[in-house]
């Protein structure tokens, strides 16, 4: 299919035909008996990969199979927090990577994915909170990374409707100002739109219920619509990896926890910037639609549930009006959760496996849309040319049998 490019002119033309005759952005084509790749999972990083193997590698007889919708998993769940301040040096050069990315998406894509660099503050309110920063905007500084400090009279000036003199007083920040939000379902129909045009197929509503696999090599996938071929096969299914790892005959150092959010009702533009507390834990935006975006810490157990919960209103809402007084009377329009796929270092697994030629791509826990761009560039170079990524290298499971472990969890103790 010939992809049209979206532009002032083709607003303006379609607009004539009252928006009646925008093409798909997309084809719904019947599943193929084999493929040169086939990708699981219709996420985000599933599509980036799908996107780069075409665009960048070359590769385009690939299926990326999703058992829902496409963007249906914690990509269209999430709180849209992009940032690349992370501590440790493996952690900085894929999440960095990814923010380079970030930075030309739209125009790579020709669709606008709404990335806004509006600045992301991680507050400190106690003397641990201010050394943490301190350790770490030193680390990201040194990685040739954005960072700053801020006095609480900066942090003030920036938002100014904030409440410093909270129960934990607000000590100062670290800020990226390169961070920010982007849209999130703009971001897989982005990499789906411009996968397809380069041939990828994108089949929807079709589960995979095993692997076919012969002398440890895996030679394709069962799926509720009939088996497929793949030479190789990536697996991108976020919580469900450790289903999908079970299937495969092993086992990933992986628990699966729901991760709950909120929305309020429209407000009017109130919060320029994104705004983490760890210690009184709330993460806080503003959509382009008004809304308050605020989500919080996963729940204290294992569960496949997408759904919100009412204990978790409470854990939400007090933080944010502890920063925010004038939210306390806001509408709270809706809560959901995705299922996020936790590590026990917080780091992501993009890895070989012990099948030959199946690779996973999980682990991303609670922060993992902001490394879209980033996981699906060096999954696709990894996929293309059977030997990881360097980038990706580290990121090995095999990290969990010689202790070479990411800790990002202990560095922040925030993983958004
Ligand atoms: C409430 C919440 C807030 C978050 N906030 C942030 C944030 O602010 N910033 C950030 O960086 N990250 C955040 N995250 C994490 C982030 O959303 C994820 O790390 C990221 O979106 C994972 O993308 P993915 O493409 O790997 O997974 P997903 O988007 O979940 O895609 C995986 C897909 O695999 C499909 N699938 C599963 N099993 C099968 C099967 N058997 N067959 C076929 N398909 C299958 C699923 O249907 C799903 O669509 C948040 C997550 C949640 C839930």
């Amino acid at each position: 299919m010939i992809m049209k490019k979206y532009s002032i002119f083709s607003l303006l033309r379609n607009s004539m035909s009252y928006h009646e005759n925008w093409q798909k952005n997309w084809r719904s084509p019947d599943p193929k008996s084999e493929y040169d790749v086939i990708i699981v999972g219709g996420g985000g990083h599933g599509l980036a990969t799908a996107y780069y193997l075409a665009k960048e590698c070359g590769i385009t007889n690939v299926a990326v199979i999703e058992k829902g919708w496409i963007g249906g998993g914690n990509t269209g769940r999430n709180t849209t927090i992009v940032r690349s301040n992370y501590l440790w040096d493996e952690s900085a050069a894929i999440y960095e990577h990814a923010m380079k990315l970030w930075e030309g998406l739209s125009q790579e894509l020709n669709y606008n994915v709404m990335f806004s660099q509006r600045g992301l503050l991680h507050l400190a309110h106690n003397v641990h909170d201010l050394q943490e920063i301190g350790r770490r905007g030193n680390a990201i500084h040194f990685n040739g990374i954005d960072s700053e400090f801020l006095t609480p009279a900066q942090v003030k000036e920036m938002v100014p409707l904030i409440n410093l003199n909270c129960r934990y007083p607000v000590l100062g920040a670290l800020l990226q100002r390169r961070g920010g939000n982007a849209r999130h379902d703009a971001v897989a129909w982005g990499y789906a739109r411009a996968a397809d045009a380069m041939g990828v197929d994108i089949i929807q509503n079709c589960e995979v219920t095993g692997f076919n696999i012969e002398n440890g090599v895996v030679k394709g996938v069962e799926t509720t619509r009939g088996s497929i071929k793949g030479k190789k096969v990536g697996v991108v299914t976020a919580g469900h990896s450790g289903v999908m790892a079970e299937m495969a005959g092993f086992r990933l150092p992986i628990e699966s926890f729901p991760l709950q959010a909120m929305v309020s009702e429209p407000l009017k533009p109130c919060i320029n910037t994104v705004i983490m507390s760890g210690a009184v834990h709330v993460y806080i935006s503003q959509s382009d639609k008004g809304e308050l975006v605020v989500g919080a810490g996963s729940d204290n157990f294992v569960s496949y549930s997408q759904r919100g919960s009412f204990d978790m209103i409470d854990h939400i809402i007090s933080p944010m009006v502890e920063l925010f007084p004038f939210t306390s009377r806001l509408r709270m329009m809706r809560q959901w959760g995705g299922i996020v796929d936790v590590t026990i270092d917080r780091s992501p697994i993009v890895s070989k496996t012990p099948v030959e030629n199946l690779y996973f791509n999980c682990g991303w826990g609670t922060g993992g849309f902001k490394c879209t761009p980033g996981s699906g560039h060096v999954f696709a170079h990894s996929l293309a040319n059977g030997e990881m990524h360097p980038i990706a290298q580290p990121f090995s499971m095999n990290r969990f049998n010689t202790g070479a472990l990411i800790d990002e969890g202990a560095a922040a103790a925030v993983a958004h």
